[in-house]
C-alpha cells in the first residue's frame, strides 16, 4: 500500500509528499502521516529544512468533510495541534505550493516559515460557504501574513485568489514559472532558506499593525458586506475572530476562533449550508442510470428564438468557447437579440469582468440566422420560443427535418408537456428539457427535464453540459411546473391571498425577506408581470377558478386594472423609477375584493404568514417527490437556493422542514385547514407523503424513491 504521506531525505532536506487522491484531503491517516513525517525530520540531524508539498495537481483539499460527526474527524492529532507544532517547529518548513491549497490546505500552508507556489496555485478558505470558519489557525495567521483587509475579504467571501495575487499580498514568498520542475524549484529555494541563516518565524512573533486601519475599520466592513452576508452567522464569526487576532497573542487567538468554530458546527445553518453541498454533488446522479453511458458530443449549438431567454441562453455557450447560432423568424427580432447580447458583454467588460477582447472573441463565436436549414450540422439545438403549444411543436417538427441523426433537440419551455412536445418529431428519444432560469446567462440554476421517451445518453449528455457552462443542474421529471414553477404555485397563491385577508404587501413581503429570501414573493411578482399568469387563467378560466372562485382574485383584479408591476410603474406596490413604494389603494381593492367574495378581512401574525406561505411551498414539495417528478428532497432544494432567492443558509424548504420537524409542518397546515372555512378545507391537506414520514418519526432525507 503506499503511504498517504511519503517520506524523503534529499541531502539536508527532507520532503514530505501528500499523496491521498483525489484532493489530498486532510482526513485522520493523512493528520498522522503528516505529523510522523515532520517528527522524522526533526529528529534527523542531518537535515537542515523540510518541504510539504504534493502529488498530483492539488496542493491539498482541506479537511476531510466525509469525516465531519465521525469518530475519526476528531482523532489526534487533529488540524490547530498539527498546525501548531509545525508553526513551532526549530528547523524552517516550506510549503511548496503545486496546485489548489482549500480550506485546512490553506491553512497548512500558512502553518509553514515560507510558501513557495506554482503559478497555476490557488489559494482559499470557503469555510463560510459550508456555514463555517476557518478553525486550524487561518483566522489568527492569515491577518498576520496578509494584513487585515485581505484576510477578511478572502475569508468573508470564501473566493479563491490566484498566485500572483497571493504573492502580492505577502501570502506567498516566491512563485515558479518557469518551464523545469517545481519540485526541483522547490528544493532550490528551501537550499537558499538554508544557506542565507535558515530563519524560522513563528507566526506569534509576527505583529498586526492595527494602528495603520482606519477607524471604525471592522464596523465599515460590517456595513459595506452587510448585504452580501445577511443572515449568515458564519461570516460574522470570521470577524469577530479577525477582530481578536488584532487584540490577542496567537493563542488566546486560537482559543478564540476554536470557540467560534465550534458555534458554527453546531449551528442550524452549518447543516444546512453542508446538506446543499453534498445535494448539489448528488443532484446529477441519476437512479438506474449507468454513469459510464458513453455521452454525446456538443461542438456546435443553434438556440431557437432571440428573445429574453434565447439571448442569455446563447451566451452561457459564448461564455464557454462554443459555436452558437440563433435563429429567429422575425429578422428585426434577432437583430435586437444579437444587439442585447453585445450591450451585455460591452457592460461586463465595461466593470472589468472579462476583456475587450474576450467581448470580440465570444461575439464571433456568434452566427445568426432566420432559416433552419441552416441548423443540419448542430449537435444540441435548444428552443426559446413563445409558450404556446402549437409554437413548439411546428419549431421541433422543422427542426426534425433538418437535423443531424443524433442532435439533442431541447426545449426551454417552463410548464408545458414535453412529452407531447417529442411527440412532433419523429425522434422523441432525443428531445429533452433544458429549463433555464432568468436572467439565462447569470441564473446557476437549471432543471433538466426527463421525458418518457428521453435517452440515458442525451440525460447524461445534459448533465454533463450543466458543467461545461458552469450551472447547477438537477433533472426533473415530465410535470406541470417542473420541480420549481410546480412547487412555487401554492406559495404564491397563499402569498396573494393573505392581501385578500387584510396583509399588505409590504408586511408579507417584509416577513419573507425576514426569513431570508432574497425577496417577497409580492415584489417579486410585480418584477416578473402580474400579468403573465394571468393570460395563463384566462385562457384556462375552468382549470383554475372552477374549484376556487377567489383564486388569483387580487392579481387579476390588479391586471384589469393594467397594474401588471414594475412594467407600467404599478402592481402590488408603485414604482417611481427606482424606488418602490407602497401603495395604500391595494388596501381598498382587497377590501373590496373580499367583500365580494365573502372573505372576512382581519389582523393576520408574521408567523401565520411564514407558515401560510413556506409551509405550503414544502407540502407541495412533498407531492412532488412522492409523484417521483423529484428524485430526492436535496433536489428540490438546490433548485429553490439557486432559482428563487431561498436563503442558503436554510438550506431549501425541505431541509427547512427536516430541520423545523415535519410533525410541526402538519400540525400547521392542519391548524389552517381547520381555521380557514372552505377554503382551508380546499387547499391545507397535507401531502400523504408528508403527514407518513411526520408519523414516522422520519425527515425528508430519509425518503428515495
Ligand atoms: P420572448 O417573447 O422574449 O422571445 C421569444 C422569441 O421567439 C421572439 O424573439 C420571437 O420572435 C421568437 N419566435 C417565436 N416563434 C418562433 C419560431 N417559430 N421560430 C423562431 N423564433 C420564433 O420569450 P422568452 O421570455 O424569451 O421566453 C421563451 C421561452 O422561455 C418560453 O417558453 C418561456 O416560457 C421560457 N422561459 C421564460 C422565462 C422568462 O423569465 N422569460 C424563464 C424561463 C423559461
Amino acid at each position: 500500500m503506499t503511504a498517504v504521506v511519503n517520506y524523503e531525505a534529499r541531502n539536508t532536506i527532507a520532503i514530505l509528499t501528500l499523496n491521498s487522491p483525489p484532493v489530498n484531503g486532510l482526513g485522520h491517516a493523512v493528520r498522522q502521516g503528516i505529523q510522523k513525517a515532520f517528527e522524522a525530520a526533526i529528529a534527523d540531524n542531518n537535515i537542515e529544512a523540510i518541504v510539504i508539498t504534493s502529488s498530483g495537481k492539488i496542493f491539498c483539499g482541506g479537511a476531510d468533510v466525509s469525516e465531519f460527526g465521525k469518530p475519526e474527524g476528531t482523532a489526534e492529532p487533529i488540524l490547530p495541534e498539527l498546525f501548531n507544532q509545525l508553526d513551532a517547529s526549530p528547523k524552517p518548513v516550506i510549503a511548496a505550493i503545486n496546485g489548489l491549497a482549500l480550506g485546512g490546505g490553506c491553512e497548512l500552508a500558512l502553518a509553514c516559515d515560507y510558501r513557495m507556489a506554482h503559478v497555476s496555485a490557488k489559494f482559499g478558505l470557503p469555510e463560510v460557504k459550508l456555514g463555517l470558519i476557518p478553525g486550524a489557525g487561518a483566522t489568527q495567521r492569515l491577518p498576520r501574513l496578509v494584513g487585515v483587509e485581505v484576510a477578511l475579504q478572502m475569508m468573508v467571501s470564501g473566493d479563491p485568489i490566484d498566485a500572483r495575487k497571493a504573492e502580492a499580498s505577502g501570502l506567498v514568498d516566491a512563485v515558479f514559472e518557469g518551464k523545469g520542475d517545481f519540485l526541483e524549484a522547490a528544493l532550490a529555494y528551501a537550499e537558499l532558506v538554508v544557506s542565507k541563516g535558515a530563519r524560522v518565524f513563528n507566526c506569534a512573533d509576527i505583529p498586526i499593525d492595527v494602528r495603520s486601519l482606519p477607524e471604525n475599520f471592522f464596523d465599515d466592513f460590517r456595513s459595506s458586506s452587510a448585504r452580501k452576508i445577511r443572515g449568515f452567522f458564519a461570516p460574522e464569526c470570521v470577524i469577530k475572530a479577525v477582530e481578536g487576532a488584532c487584540e490577542l497573542p496567537l493563542q488566546d487567538g486560537l482559543v478564540l476562533e476554536l470557540g467560534l468554530f465550534i458555534e458554527c458546527l453546531d449551528s442550524y445553518q452549518a447543516r444546512a449550508q453542508q446538506h446543499l453541498f453534498f445535494a448539489e454533488r448528488a443532484a446529477t446522479k441519476i437512479p438506474g442510470l449507468d454513469p459510464a453511458t458513453p455521452t454525446r458530443t456538443i461542438n456546435k449549438v443553434a438556440i431557437i428564438g432571440s428573445g429574453t431567454m434565447g439571448g442569455g441562453i446563447a451566451m452561457n455557450f459564448l461564455n464557454a468557447g462554443i459555436e452558437t447560432t440563433i435563429l429567429d423568424l422575425n429578422a428585426d427580432a434577432l437583430t435586437r437579440g444579437l444587439g442585447v447580447i453585445r450591450k451585455n458583454y460591452e457592460i461586463s467588460a465595461k466593470r472589468g469582468r472579462i476583456t475587450e477582447v474576450q467581448v470580440e472573441e465570444r461575439m464571433a463565436l456568434l452566427k445568426s440566422t432566420c432559416e433552419y436549414s441552416d441548423l443540419g450540422d448542430m449537435d444540441l439545438v435548444i428552443e426559446a420560443v413563445f409558450e404556446k403549444m402549437e409554437v413548439k411543436k411546428a419549431v421541433f417538427s422543422a427542426l426534425d427535418g433538418v437535423c443531424k441523426p443524433g442532435a439533442i433537440l431541447a426545449s426551454n419551455t417552463s410548464t408545458l408537456d414535453l412529452d407531447e412536445i417529442a411527440s412532433s418529431t419523429s425522434r422523441p428519444e432525443d428531445v429533452i428539457g433544458l429549463h433555464f432560469f432568468s436572467p439565462a446567462n447569470v441564473m446557476k440554476l437549471l432543471e433538466i427535464v426527463r421525458g418518457d421517451k428521453t435517452a440515458d445518453d442525451v440525460l447524461l449528455t445534459a448533465t454533463k453540459l450543466a458543467k461545461t457552462i458552469n450551472k447547477v443542474a438537477v433533472v426533473s421529471g415530465n410535470g406541470w411546473g417542473f420541480i420549481g414553477n410546480r412547487v412555487l404555485e401554492p406559495y404564491a397563491r397563499e402569498a396573494a391571498r393573505l392581501v385578500l385577508e387584510g396583509a399588505s404587501p409590504a408586511q408579507v413581503d417584509k416577513v419573507l425577506t425576514g426569513f431570508g429570501l432574497a425577496m417577497g414573493f409580492l415584489s417579486m411578482i410585480d418584477l416578473a408581470g402580474i400579468d403573465i399568469g394571468y393570460q395563463v387563467r384566462q385562457a384556462e378560466k375552468e382549470k383554475y377558478y372552477s374549484q376556487d372562485p377567489t383564486y388569483s382574485a387580487i392579481c387579476d383584479g390588479l391586471c384589469e386594472l393594467v397594474r401588471y408591476g414594475q412594467k407600467t410603474g404599478r402592481g402590488f406596490y408603485i414604482y417611481e423609477g427606482r424606488d418602490k413604494k407602497e401603495d395604500p389603494e391595494i388596501m381598498v381593492l382587497a377590501a373590496e375584493l373580499a367583500s365580494e367574495h365573502g372573505v372576512t378581512q382581519r389582523e393576520i401574525s408574521d408567523q401565520e404568514i411564514l407558515e401560510r406561505t413556506i409551509y405550503m411551498l414544502i407540502n407541495e414539495g412533498a407531492q412532488v417527490l412522492e409523484e417521483g417528478i423529484s428524485y430526492r428532497s436535496g433536489d428540490i432544494d438546490i433548485v429553490y437556493c439557486n432559482g428563487y432567492g431561498f436563503p442558503a443558509h436554510r438550506g431549501g424548504p425541505m431541509q427547512y422542514a427536516d430541520e423545523v420537524g415535519l410533525q410541526t409542518v402538519v400540525d400547521a397546515l392542519e391548524k389552517y385547514r381547520d381555521a380557514l372555512g372552505e377554503y382551508g378545507e380546499q387547499w391545507f391537506k397535507p401531502a400523504p407523503l408528508l403527514k407518513k414520514l411526520a408519523a414516522e418519526g422520519k425527515s425528508f432525507k430519509d425518503f428515495a424513491k
